[in-house]
């Protein structure tokens, strides 16, 4: 660790690494800190859409392919969306991300916790269990509990607008490669489950929902279910995640020389909590921005890391938040025609936006929508 850094950068998740590798790239020294050790795996299904693999040059290799996302909904009908996925081990892909940015220049050190950070004139003096150091700008990519937001930010994420998602790994050969999602109003009230194959031999089963009390016990219950005591047979649960997921974004994503990317700024997606492509944009987007401000010395370019830019990079987010607003104005599922028409300029997206509107609207069906949109007050 040395004493100065243009950028320190913590959190050496998705968001973090992809905005370390542009900052690399672009000539900028930038320190990554995570409090992780490497094989760390963080609580993720690691669903991805297929199509991101190659423009973000990830390996096919590094996910295990699912031909299409399948939703049981409450009235046991299953509708199958032909959306192509790979789910990823989340060690080896932030891994892998990390060690590219390391091969763009970057510095990554790994069993650091940050400690504190403050303001120091335009720049920060940071603290962590490695050492000590101080940046021109500073990138909080800690997730959705973010120690920076938390230290620096103006405005929080209020804890009611944060799901919980618990998941348990089973050693199982399977047969499955779909990714699925279960309705089940009486158990989970707010959210749903899933069922992700990670590769042929490992299953994951979990459940993802706003608001939910005791999650371990929630999941418990679920899998006492005849279906899905039919898909672990009996086989004993390997490993335990668990998390929070932000709901709502912040209303800004920067404030002057700080800047949070991915969970960090609640940037996720409402409903299905896909907060992976949203992560990756947000670390882009940034580091192409901090990398242009560095580089003319003016912080004017730091203002095009903003919602509105962000927002038209992933239909999948745009889509999942308008159809939520619209959930809790209305109190029903908007009509595809009012969810469509911000895409009428960018038609070639249209037919992606069909099948997540008819996706989010099984997914929602039967759920607490009183709930949730007290929950969102
Ligand atoms: C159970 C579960 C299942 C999910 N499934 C999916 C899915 O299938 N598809 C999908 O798209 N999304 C999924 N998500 C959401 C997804 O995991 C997140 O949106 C994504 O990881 C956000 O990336 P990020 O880079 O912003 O933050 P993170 O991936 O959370 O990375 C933050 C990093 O910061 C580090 N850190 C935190 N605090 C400190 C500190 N004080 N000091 C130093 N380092 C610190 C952490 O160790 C971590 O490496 C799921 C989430 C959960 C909880």
């Amino acid at each position: 660790m040395r004493e100065r850094y243009d950028v320190v950068v913590v959190g050496a998740g998705p968001s973090g690494a992809v905005c370390a590798e542009m900052l690399a790239a672009r000539g900028a020294s930038v320190l990554v800190v995570d409090k992780k050790r490497p094989g760390w795996h963080k609580p993720c299904g690691g669903g991805i859409p297929e199509s991101m693999f190659r423009p973000w040059q990830i390996p096919l290799s590094l996910g295990f392919e699912a031909a299409s996302v399948r939703v049981v909904d409450v009235r046991q009908r299953l509708l199958r969306a032909p959306l192509r996925y790979r789910t990823v081990y989340r060690n080896r892909f932030d891994e892998y991300l990390a060690e590219k940015a390391v091969r763009a220049g970057a510095e990554v050190v790994y069993d650091a916790m940050l400690l504190d950070v403050q303001r120091d004139g335009a720049g920060f003096a940071v603290r962590t269990s490695q050492g000590a150091c101080e940046a021109r700008y500073l990138v909080g990519a800690d997730g959705c509990m973010s120690t920076v937001r938390r230290k620096l930010f103006p405005e929080q994420l209020p804890e009611s607008s944060c799901a919980l998602a618990i998941e348990h790994w089973y050693r199982v050969p399977h047969g499955i490669t779909t990714l699925d999602f279960y309705v089940e109003p009486e158990i989970l009230g707010t959210g749903y489950a899933y069922v992700f194959p990670k590769d042929r031999e490992i299953l994951v089963i979990g459940v993802a929902g706003l608001g939910m009390d005791k999650p371990r016990t929630v999941l418990e219950r679920l899998l006492e279910l005849p279906r899905y005591r039919q898909l672990t047979r009996g086989a004993p649960v390997e490993a335990t995640h668990g998390a929070r997921i932000p709901y709502r974004h912040l209303s800004r994503l920067r404030d002057g020389r700080l800047l949070l990317l991915g969970d960090a700024a609640g940037l996720n997606t409402p409903i299905v909590f896909a907060g992976l492509p949203i992560a990756l944009l947000s670390g882009r987007l940034a580091g192409e921005a901090l990398g242009e401000a560095i580089a003319s010395g003016s912080d004017a370019p730091l203002e095009r890391y903003s919602l509105a830019t962000l927002r038209p990079m992933s239909p999948g987010f745009e889509v999942c938040h308008a159809f939520y607003d619209h959930l809790l104005t209305d109190g029903r599922v908007p009509s595809f025609a009012r969810i469509a028409r911000s895409f009428l300029t960018r038609p070639h997206k249209l037919p992606r936006v069909l099948l997540i509107h008819r996706s989010l609207a099984r997914l929602v069906d039967g759920l607490d929508l009183a709930r949730m949109a007290a929950l969102a007050r």
